[in-house]
């Protein structure tokens, strides 16, 4: 029953904690995956950072040029105002190349050829032209200061213009590595202006704070990476004993569902609600039920004498309760076929187990027993009483005449006999229910021990009835001749012993080529159709009381049965009840080579 408490139960589990080297391999196969993603990616990030400092320099350059543009724009206007002024044409009329009071700005005179510099104006009066005036934009600290300011360079950012023929004029805007006053710089430059002699500006971003966000961004990685393993690694240490634990009930369960299906004694289960929720292969062999009628099912519609089971079956509240809950036997009815069930019951968690065997076999054997008791001395002790009566009567004495002493002797010799034949008949039945009779396989022949047979019964036949026997030609059969005879002596017997009133017993032969058949019939008594088949169980009689003051041990048509089973043949009955009975037995014909294999 352990296995039955531990479905419906499982017991609690012993968790043992995984073992340390197969944690630690855990942990690795979990660990490399998660560290070359996390590498991978702070390799992509890192790379980003230094892209996005190469366009901070994009950025900065194309600010610092717009902002020298614009610086370029307004010394232009300038110089455009510079020329609308009287003074300034007076000054180019006199050929003078500055302008008192006004620093940075240049005169040049007509005959000089039109200056490149970008911030120039023409000065004209009337429609003659006297020259240009030239707004000079100094490349200065202050200027540098202004493209700096523009530039949204950050601190460490540094904004250069360059001369060309200097190195850093060499520079183009793709981004390189560039030391300079001693330190490593990202370097990009563009010109100021048209022209290859015009002067670069030169933006610099000092390396180290590019490497710095990158180092940064990878450290965040790496410990973002850390976190996730060290919180899954804490998960799994977590889990660990739940997952063992329903490991090891999954592994129990499956294990006493395999016990229960290899178990000889029928198991079910019934739920709180009356539900069938368990039914094991041993309860559908037991009682002949699939497991799929009953599962889901309630009890009392899907199990037979439910009731019954309900009533008599004491539920234990645990196994081995001591007092004992097994109940004597219930009977079970299904499809016709009755089951003696030995029945227990355990309460488990609101639902009942019951576990039980059959006892049929047991039960019908006990059966048996007492009704081989009762019917053996009931017909032993009629010869019993009348031996008993004839030696009492001879022992009194020698008054008696000697005829009816012979008589009294001729009535304890019969009842003997009669003894003898009880005892042989009860032998000779438990021989053929043990197997252990042997029977011969020779060819005879069926006639002649027909004849025989009713020669026997004609001498002992009452008055008033006939015995004919129409076998003559020899027909032969395959069997014991000595086990036939007893058969055919059984059947012609019982015709004469039930055929109270007289008649006429008739024996027939009949051969075809693979049986024969010796037909008995009478004109008697006669078997009720549901009782046909019922006579050749042993100890089966119509009239167990002897109401009609026929004896017999019931055990005649079951031998007479066994046996021509055991020579291969059979034995039947027809009859309509009042007018007669013909039994048959059938025996195959031998083989062409006379013994039959
Ligand atoms: P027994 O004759 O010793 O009782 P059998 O096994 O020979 O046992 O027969 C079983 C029962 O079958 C008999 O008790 C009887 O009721 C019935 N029976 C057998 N032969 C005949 C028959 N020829 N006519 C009517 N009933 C019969």
């Amino acid at each position: 029953m352990s296995a039955v408490r531990a479905l419906a139960r499982p017991a609690a589990v012993p968790v043992r904690g995984l073992p340390g080297l197969r944690t630690a391999l855990l942990l690795l196969a979990l660990l490399v995956p998660v560290a070359s993603a996390t590498w991978a990616f702070a390799e992509y990030a890192a790379a980003r950072e230094r892209e996005r400092g190469d366009a901070h320099l994009g950025t900065m350059l194309r600010s610092a040029q717009e902002e020298y543009d614009d610086v370029v724009a307004a010394a232009r206007a300038r110089a455009a105002r510079l020329a609308a002024r009287a003074a300034v044409q007076r000054a180019l009329a006199r050929r003078r190349t500055v302008l008192r009071g006004v620093p940075g700005v240049a005169l040049v005179p007509r005959a000089h050829p039109e200056p490149a510099a970008p911030a120039t104006a023409k000065v004209v009066r009337g429609d003659r032209t006297l020259g240009y005036v030239v707004v000079g934009v100094a490349l200065d600290a202050a200027l540098v200061r202004r493209l700096h300011e523009a530039s949204a360079a950050r601190a460490a950012d540094r904004v250069v213009i360059a001369r060309a023929g200097t190195r850093l004029a060499r520079l183009t805007p793709a981004a390189v590595d560039l030391r300079f006053g001693g330190r490593d710089y990202r370097a990009a430059a563009a010109p100021l202006a048209r022209g290859a002699d015009a002067p670069r500006v030169v933006a610099l971003l000092e390396k180290s704070t590019v490497d710095e966000a990158a180092v940064e961004v990878r450290r965040r990685i790496f410990g973002v990476g850390a976190g996730t393993v060290f919180a899954v690694a804490l998960l799994a240490y977590g889990f660990a004993p739940l997952i063992a634990r329903n490991r090891t009930a999954l592994r129990q369960r499956a294990q006493a569902a395999r016990v229960l299906s290899q178990l000889a004694d029928g198991v079910f289960e019934v739920d709180r609600d009356g539900l069938v929720t368990f039914w094991n292969p041993a309860a559908t062999t037991i009682t002949g039920i699939p497991a799929d009628d009953v599962l889901g099912q309630p009890a009392h519609e899907a199990v037979p004498g439910w009731q019954a089971i309900h009533d008599l079956v004491p539920v234990a509240a645990h196994p081995g309760e001591p007092g004992g809950t097994r109940s004597d036997a219930v009977l079970v009815e299904h499809d016709g076929r009755e089951r003696w069930l030995s029945m227990s019951a355990v309460a488990a968690d609101g639902s009942v187990v019951y576990a039980f065997h059959d006892l049929t076999e047991k039960h019908r054997l006990e059966e048996m027993r007492s009704e081989l008791v009762a019917t053996v001395s009931h017909e032993l002790r009629t010869p019993l009483a009348a031996v008993y009566g004839a030696a009492l009567t001879l022992g009194r004495g020698a008054e008696l005449e000697a005829a009816v002493q012979a008589q009294l002797v001729g009535v304890i010799s019969d009842q003997a006999a009669r003894l003898a034949r009880i005892v042989d008949e009860v032998l000779l039945a438990s021989q053929v229910t043990a197997g252990r009779l042997h029977v011969k396989d020779d060819a005879f022949d069926v006639s002649a021990v027909v004849a025989s047979v009713a020669d026997d019964a004609r001498s002992r036949a009452p008055t008033g009835l006939r015995i004919e026997s129409e076998a003559t030609e020899p027909v032969d059969a395959a069997g014991d001749p000595e086990r036939a005879r007893q058969v055919i002596e059984n059947l012609v017997d019982n015709a004469v012993k039930y055929s109270p009133d007289g008649g006429t017993v008739r024996i027939a032969v009949d051969a075809d080529d693979r049986a024969v058949r010796v037909f008995v019939s009478d004109e008697g008594l006669g078997i009720p159709e549901a009782e046909q088949e019922l006579v050749f169980e042993k100890f089966y009689r119509l009239d167990p009381q002897m109401n009609r003051g026929v004896g017999g041990t019931g055990l005649g048509l079951y031998i007479a049965r066994e046996l021509a089973e055991q020579m291969g043949g059979r034995v039947d009955v027809t009859s309509t009840p009042g007018m007669g009975s013909t039994f048959v037995l059938e025996l195959r014909r031998p083989s062409v080579h006379g013994s039959v294999g």
